[in-house]
C-alpha cells in the first residue's frame, strides 16, 4: 500500500491545491494532507480551521485524510508509515527551494522519496498569499477558491477589518 503525504500551509486551500490532491488520490492508495502548525509566516487561519476547510473540499475522496503536524516533515511521514512526499511545482521560482527541500529530506530520511506534480496550467499563477492579497482589497476571489472557502476568507478578513477599525 503506497501512502503519500502532501504537506503545506494551506492558508487557505486553493483550487491549485485541490487539483494536486485529486490527482495524487488517483495515483496513490492513500493521501494524508499534512497541515503545518508551526509556520514562520503568521497564518490567517488557525490550523484547526485549515484542517476543517481541507476536510470540506475533500469529503468526496475516500482515500484522503487530513492531519496537522508540527516539527520535521520526515518524522510525520515515518509516523504515518508513508513512503512518499508530494509537492506541487508551479514555476521555475518554486524549483530551487523545492529541490533543496527534497534533497535535504532525502539525506535525513533515505527511505522517503519526494515526487512533484506540475501544476494544472489553469492554476500556475495561483498561491494562497496572492488570494489573501486580492481578498484584502476586496477583489473577486471566486475563481481561485471553492465557494465555501471563498466565503470563509471574506468573512475572516471583514472581521479583521472591523477589529482594526475598533482599535
Ligand atoms: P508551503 O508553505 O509549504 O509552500 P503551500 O500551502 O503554499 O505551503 O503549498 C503546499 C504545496 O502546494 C507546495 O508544494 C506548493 O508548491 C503547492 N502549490 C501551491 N499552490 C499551487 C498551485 N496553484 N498549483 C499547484 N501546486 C500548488
Amino acid at each position: 500500500m503506497t501512502i503519500a503525504v502532501y504537506p503545506g500551509s494551506f492558508d487557505p486551500v486553493t483550487l491549485g491545491h485541490q487539483d494536486i490532491i485529486e490527482r495524487t488520490a488517483q495515483i496513490m492508495d492513500h493521501v494524508i494532507i499534512g497541515v503545518l502548525k508551526n509556520n514562520s509566516k503568521s497564518p490567517l487561519f488557525s490550523v484547526e480551521d485549515r484542517v476543517k476547510m481541507l476536510e470540506s473540499v475533500t469529503s468526496h475522496l475516500d482515500n484522503v485524510s487530513i492531519q496537522s503536524f508540527d516539527g520535521l516533515l520526515v518524522d510525520f511521514v515515518h509516523q504515518n508509515h508513508a513512503q512518499v512526499i508530494v509537492r506541487g511545482l508551479r514555476a521555475v521560482t518554486d524549483f530551487e527551494y523545492e529541490l533543496q527541500l527534497a534533497q535535504t529530506n532525502r539525506v535525513i530520511a533515505p527511505d522517503i522519496d519526494t515526487i512533484f506534480l506540475t501544476t494544472n496550467l489553469k492554476y500556475s499563477y495561483l498561491s494562497s498569499s496572492i488570494v489573501k492579497e486580492i481578498a484584502d482589497y476586496q477583489g473577486d476571489i471566486s475563481g481561485f477558491l471553492s465557494p465555501g472557502i471563498a466565503r470563509l476568507v471574506r468573512e475572516k478578513l471583514s472581521k479583521e477589518r472591523k477589529n482594526e477599525q475598533q482599535d
